[in-house]
């Protein structure tokens, strides 16, 4: 083997990865792979882990950006047992219930996740027609969620053969059906409807055509709750950080990869900002895909012709988020709500096809001072407003002028449909555009969930997570099997350090 250069880390009897961002998938295959006996260290451009879940102090504060809840732990806890301790050592976990209040125009309300004997009173109110489909929907979840999800989406779909032997569960689990299509087998009754296929676009897909199994990584309906790490989501990333340094694992912040050097077929070197270099036995990206071949493998011809091919592939949405806190407290307002505008399936074609900024929109509202007080000083609360728009290729506006508009007309929303004195009660504010997903996490066309979630993107047309001719280049996270979204991203870490610790043995 080739040795370029000297990683003062390098034990030379142990086999040696560096993983490149700690977005979630960058951590979990990076405890993976230490625990599995790899040398691993693990690069990251900002200061903190964490990737697109970001976090702000201000005047006693703490605002987040990203998923507002997590479907279940499970997936932590593996992660966590395969490293000998036990998650609840390391992150306590609120309960939340109702996991999600879904809201529209005309007063209809459902809340989601709120537990059997709640969930029977919702449905008996807004859909007494549908309660036979919808236990009908809740089995179709139990049995596709370890069937349809954990099976497919653990499993590196990198072969012709692999996704062949993954076609019978995909068709179980009627994972040829969209969200939209899904629900409308089991439940009628429009407002039920939205609600269950919504989760679908928290994970980037398209509700009206993404494959239905991109619902389970969510909090559904038919669940008991969501759960939400005390701190926050980062805090979450922070014990991922500190268990992977507990096991060995080295963690270099603030220090971007700027270029991976190769030698024939084989990445030889990781050079950073700072001008580290260390020579690795593999590499392992959990970087935006376009931005590992376009820019950090630019020298090579693999990183130009991967680079032409993903300029040609589709987009997810981007996000636009409002970040505020409030004189007062809400209890009223649940951790998470869901505003419908008066469209639904208009509004999915304005983002997903059309690319147009409409007047109205779908409003996802968070409110985690409310399951997590200490994260507002007392007597005030944080929360965030965040709506999904088209990325910058789709829409290429200047954010920076549209932003205070669109700022204006969400707060105005949420004053018409939940605080009437909102202007008053506002102690700070901000907001988080595409711009920024494109500037500071490197995603291309600032994309919130990466490529888009459709059937020609998803499973073995995915990217898979080896690279098909740099034979020590591996990629983690949302670009890959199965896709974005907390647990997608969790599962494909999975998939990928099965593979990876199998070669590398
Ligand atoms: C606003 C928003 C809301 C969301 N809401 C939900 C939701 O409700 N439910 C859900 O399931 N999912 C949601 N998601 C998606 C989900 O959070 C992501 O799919 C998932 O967390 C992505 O994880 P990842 O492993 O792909 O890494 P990412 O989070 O993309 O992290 C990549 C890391 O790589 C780092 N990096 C980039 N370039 C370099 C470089 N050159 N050198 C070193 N490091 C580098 C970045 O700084 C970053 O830390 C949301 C995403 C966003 C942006």
């Amino acid at each position: 083997m080739v040795r370029l250069g000297k990683n003062p880390e390098h034990d030379p009897t142990r086999r040696s990865t560096c993983v490149i961002g700690a977005g979630l998938g960058g951590l979990a295959l990076a405890i993976r792979l230490q625990a599995g006996g790899v040398a691993t260290t693990l690069v990251e451009a900002r200061g903190e882990p964490g990737g697109c879940l970001r976090r702000w102090r201000r005047d006693g504060f703490t605002f987040e950006e990203g998923p507002s809840l997590l479907a279940d732990p499970a997936p932590l806890r593996e992660l966590w047992s395969l490293t000998g301790e036990d998650l609840g050592d390391a992150v306590t976990f609120a309960e939340v219930t109702p996991a999600c209040r879904y809201s529209w125009t005309d007063g209809a309300q459902f809340d989601a996740g709120s537990g059997e004997a709640e969930l029977a009173r919702q449905l008996a109110r807004l859909a007494p027609g549908d309660i036979a489909g919808f236990e009908e929907f809740a089995r179709w979840a139990a049995a596709a969620r370890i069937d349809g999800w954990q099976r497919l989406g653990e499993s590196a779909l990198h072969s012709p053969a692999a996704a062949a032997r993954a076609l019978p569960a995909l068709v179980r689990s009627q994972g040829w059906r969209s969200a939209w299509g899904l629900t409308g087998h089991y439940v009628k009754e429009r407002h039920l409807r939205e609600a269950l296929a919504f989760p679908v676009l928290q994970a980037g897909g398209n509700p009206l055509a993404t494959s239905a199994l991109h619902l389970l990584g969510q909090p559904l309906a038919s669940g008991t709750g969501g759960w939400w790490p005390r701190g926050g989501m980062v805090a979450l990333a922070e014990a991922m950080a500190a268990r992977f340094e507990q096991l060995g694992g080295t963690l270099r912040l603030h220090d971007p990869v700027v270029r991976l050097h190769a030698v024939g077929n084989r990445i030889a070197e990781v050079e950073t900002q700072s001008g580290w270099r260390a020579h690795f036995d593999a590499v392992a990206s959990n970087a935006d895909a376009m931005h590992t071949y376009r820019d950090l493998l630019r020298d090579l011809p693999r990183g130009a012709q991967q680079a032409r091919r993903l300029a040609r592939r589709d987009y997810s949405p981007s996000a636009f988020s409002v970040h505020f806190a409030l004189e007062g407290t809400w209890p009223g307002i649940p951790h998470q709500s869901v505003l419908f505008g008066p469209r639904f399936g208009e509004l999915i074609a304005d983002l997903f096809d059309h690319g147009v900024l409409p007047q109205d929109f779908v409003l996802t509202l968070h409110h985690p001072s409310l399951t997590d007080p200490d994260l507002a000083p007392q007597g005030k609360s944080v929360f965030r407003a965040t709506i999904p728009v088209a990325h910058l290729g789709k829409l290429p506006i200047d954010w920076e002028t549209v932003a205070p508009l669109i700022e204006q007309r969400i707060l105005d929303e949420i004053g018409r449909r939940l605080i009437p004195d909102i202007r008053d009660r506002v102690i700070t504010s901000f907001v988080t555009t595409p711009r920024d997903l494109a500037l500071e996490l490197n995603y291309h066309m600032g994309s919130a969930w990466s490529l888009a979630a459709s059937a020609l993107q998803s499973g073995p047309l995915r990217l898979a997570h080896r690279d098909r001719k740099l034979a020590n280049l591996y990629l983690v996270g949302a670009a890959t099997h199965p896709g974005a979204g907390l647990a997608a991203v969790l599962a494909g870490a999975k998939a990928a350090s099965l593979q990876l610790l199998e070669e590398l043995s």
